[in-house]
């Protein structure tokens, strides 16, 4: 009851304004501190995708077919694995849709032996979980990977996936807490690059969080790494140059890595943070430029 009272007055509201700006600016000041190891990764084995949502954050509804070669996984896992010494909290496989890569199971043959001890998901639409074989739900249960599907509102019939997952004891969750209802996040690309790096960096719930890594480079977010396919199909030039990622060939170290990480990149002036918005209906993207920016 007091409690209530005092989030009802003048004093209380404006103290939970300063509350809630405090917490922001901490945040922002955690995306500037390079992490004490690598906790999170992404690795996009493909770039197409057999759904086609607005706003989708790799481009995948405008991107050609492409498949993460096995070869340079294993590779750049291995060179990973030695650089953090295995020290990785999760590791998210995904796309575009992961299911459609034709060598998936070998892929998280090679994830798990080099990383023995990490959390790994295959994040997945769910669109193709009931055509896979049983060696695909045992390589998930023998490799101990989850898969964590996203519920889209489109049919599928979880029921006898959800089965099919206990059958084989292999790890499920859902992506969105299970909910039906997907929302859609926005953040929008302003084509001339003319944002501030620094702010947008310091706004962006993606930097030095959602590290991605993609043929031998790590990437602080998603943008950089996927801008390829927007810019092949829209016929634009939105700047990626050897600033925006760190090769992880030429790292010396993981501690070189995690400073770069934790750094503002030039393609921040891409990425326009003040018009974001995180709650937008679920729709199938039309191609058109205007989802994107
Ligand atoms: S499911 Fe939707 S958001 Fe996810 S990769 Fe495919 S098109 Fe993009
Ligand atoms: S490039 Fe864009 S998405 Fe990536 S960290 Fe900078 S502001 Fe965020």
């Amino acid at each position: 009851m007091l409690k209530r009272l005092f989030n009802l007055t003048p004093a209380g509201y404006k103290l939970k304004a300063l509350d809630s700006k405090i917490n922001q600016n901490f945040n922002a000041t955690l995306k500037f501190i390079p992490q004490p190891m690598l906790q999170y990764l992404e690795v996009y084995i493909t770039e197409h995708c057999n759904l086609n949502c607005k706003h989708c954050a790799p481009f995948s509804p405008i991107a050609k077919k492409s498949f993460y070669s096995v070869e340079i996984f294993k590779n750049d896992m291995e060179r990973l694995s030695l650089l953090s010494n295995r020290l990785l909290c999760k590791l998210r496989i995904l796309g575009g849709e992961p299911l459609l890569h034709p060598e998936l199971e070998q892929l998280l043959k090679i994830a798990r032996e080099n990383f023995p001890n990490t959390s790994i998901d295959l994040v997945t639409n769910a669109i193709l979980l009931p055509k896979q074989k049983d060696s695909f739900w045992q390589t998930c249960k023998d490799y101990d990977i989850a898969i964590t599907p996203t519920k889209y509102p489109i049919k599928i019939d979880f029921q006898t996936i959800e089965n099919k997952a206990k059958q084989f004891g292999v790890k499920y969750k859902y992506n969105n807490g299970g909910e039906v209802e997907k929302r859609l996040f926005y953040q929008p690309l302003d084509l001339l690059g003319t944002q501030n790096p620094v702010i947008m960096f310091a706004k962006c719930a993606w930097a030095n969080g959602c590290i991605g890594l993609d043929n031998g480079k790590l990437y602080t977010c998603p943008y950089p790494r996927s801008i390829k396919n927007f810019n092949t199909y829209f016929k634009t030039n939105l700047i990626v140059d050897k600033r925006d990622y760190i090769d992880i060939y030429e790292a010396k170290n993981m501690d070189e890595i995690l400073r770069f990480l934790a750094k503002p990149i030039p393609f921040c002036r891409y990425c326009d943070l003040n018009r974001l918005t995180w709650d937008n209906k679920w729709e199938r993207s039309k191609k058109d430029i205007s989802e994107w920016s």
